[in-house]
């Protein structure tokens, strides 16, 4: 029992770093909170327990996790009601650990829609994204951590379609809408035609232009090559952020100067020419780099992170990171890009360690990299007028400027609603930073994840945004919508969004103008 128990919870924990890594911290959480459950001294006091009385070992796990389970069921709250399948889960898990049975269903042959009873978080997480292009179950809710997992991994899925097993056959065509939650069963051709584009099968080389003329660029965030590789093949305009971080992620030592010029090298490469923006590590809060412990903090997200961890204690780390940036960048477009800036003073301390090193390399004065900030604190996006001159672009961090400006944790799924793209005060806050930087002819772009949400993309083109950084999967279909779109209309409705008191008011201004998603 105690191999199958290391079993599971290395599963899962290996499951949690691949997530974190994608920048899917919160769903990270889920199956590290599972993995948690196996190292509860009460749980496994109470299995070694029965099982010296005789139970089974599988049955001794599931005992002795349910009175967990019984406490969110007993729970008022739907979230925490949902939260109890977590906890099967790491029973059923351990189950199939102890009679070595494989617990990820097999990859079909070619890119399917996978539908299935159920499925656990954990299967989510491990599926074969290649061949799995989407899914369909019978079980579970919009709040379960499977359906918030599908969507942090950009993996249309409809679930709890009653049925659903017994309507559909193995090998026949179905059309998946994860945004309408619709699954439609041998479409006609037309329907196919139609859905194609926006469902980001085709890639989509070709620029944004909206109906009266104007150009959104749509680039994609990646996490290394390979995102690389997946947002070039989907017909991105180039990389709107390179999570750098995540290339220092599986290691136990910093990587050298060298290396890294070698790893920007890729990455830029797999672009083909399309430029390429480097964020600087963003570590701390909810991103620890094994290579790079820090002491621990109260409050880690409000701590040592970002731009200030290296200013403030590892200057030689940014000064390695901004000279391989510099080499790559004279071959090729590259920008980068400073995150967690709060004051024009770190700016301008940034800046004067880019210019000491490119005078070092002796880059002339003409051919200076492109510098951008990133916009996610707001002191930051209320001192954005003072931040313009200083840089070359804005990109907008609505992932952490949400968390900061209504003081929501980004990684607690209960405030998620907080973090909801389309309030108000959020929308406000982004119509002020587009305005300073415009005024100082500075392009601004949204990095964050409302820049891949359906909903926000009118609102975001009619507040004058200048490019938008999303998942791969999303370029084709945010494109296709973009060329649907007027942005005079846009700009008029997102006048109109300011007034607004909520997110949902928001909402049905964009459906009564014919301009919500699907
Ligand atoms: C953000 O904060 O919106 C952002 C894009 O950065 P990260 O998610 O990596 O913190
Ligand atoms: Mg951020």
């Amino acid at each position: 029992m105690r191999q199958a128990l290391e079993q599971v919870k290395g599963a899962l924990l290996g499951a949690s770093q691949g997530l974190q890594r994608a920048g899917a911290a919160a769903e990270a959480g889920i199956l590290e909170a599972q993995a948690l459950m196996l190292e509860d001294p009460a749980v496994l006091e109470a299995a070694f327990a029965l099982l010296g009385q005789g139970v089974p070992a599988d049955r001794a796990v599931a005992q002795s996790l349910e009175p967990f389970a019984e406490m969110l069921r007993a729970s008022d709250d739907p979230v925490f009601r949902a939260r109890a399948a977590d906890v099967d889960d790491v029973a059923a898990q351990v189950a199939r650990a102890l009679h070595g049975v494989d617990e990820v269903p097999a990859a079909p042959d070619q890119p399917s829609i996978l539908v299935a009873d159920d499925l656990a978080p954990s299967q989510t997480a491990r599926l074969d994204r290649d061949r799995v292009v989407g899914f369909a179950t019978e079980q579970g809710s919009a709040t379960a951590h499977t359906a918030i997992l599908a969507r942090a991994l950009g993996l249309p899925a409809v679930v709890g379609i009653s049925g659903v097993l017994q309507a559909v056959s193995e090998g026949q065509l179905v059309l998946l809408d994860g945004d309408q939650g619709t699954l439609l069963l041998d479409p006609s051709s037309d329907a196919i035609v139609e859905v194609a584009p926006p469902l980001g099968l085709a890639a989509d080389p070709e620029p944004a232009v909206t109906r009266d003329g104007r150009r959104l660029e749509i680039a994609c965030n990646a996490a290394g090559v390979d995102d690389a590789r997946r947002a070039a093949a989907a017909g991105a305009d180039g990389i709107g952020l390179l999570r750098s971080e995540f290339l220092f992620m599986d290691r136990d030592t910093l990587p050298s100067e060298m290396e890294q010029v070698t790893m920007l090298d890729q990455v830029v490469a797999a672009l083909g020419g399309r430029p390429v923006i480097l964020r600087t590590l963003d570590v701390g809060a909810d991103k620890p780099l094994p290579a790079l412990p820090q002491p621990s903090e109260a409050n880690p997200a409000l701590g040592v992170r970002g731009l200030r961890l290296h200013l403030m204690r590892r200057p030689d780390l940014l000064r390695a990171q901004l000279s391989a940036a510099v080499r790559v960048a004279a071959r090729r477009p590259l920008r980068v890009m400073f995150p967690m800036v709060s004051t024009v003073d770190e700016v301008r301390q940034a800046k004067a360690m880019l210019e000491e090193v490119q005078r070092s390399i002796g880059v002339p004065e003409q051919a200076r990299i492109e510098v951008g900030i990133m916009i996610e604190v707001p002191a930051a996006a209320v001192a954005a007028d003072l931040l313009a001159p200083e840089v070359d672009f804005f990109s907008l961090g609505t992932n952490d400027l949400a968390q900061y400006l209504f003081a929501a944790d980004r990684t607690n799924p209960e405030l998620a609603q907080l973090a909801d793209s389309l309030q108000p005060a959020l929308l406000r806050l982004i119509g002020q930073v587009v305005n300073a930087a415009h005024r100082r002819r500075r392009w601004v772009g949204v990095c964050g994840e409302m820049a891949s949400d359906p909903w926000a993309l009118p609102i975001l083109l009619g507040l004058g945004l200048d490019e938008l950084s999303v998942h791969p999967p999303a370029v084709a279909r945010i494109k296709a919508r973009v060329r649907g779109l007027d942005a005079a209309v846009c700009s008029r409705v997102a006048r109109a969004a300011l007034k607004l008191e909520s997110a949902t008011a928001v909402r049905r201004l964009l459906e009564r103008r014919g301009l919500s998603p699907g």
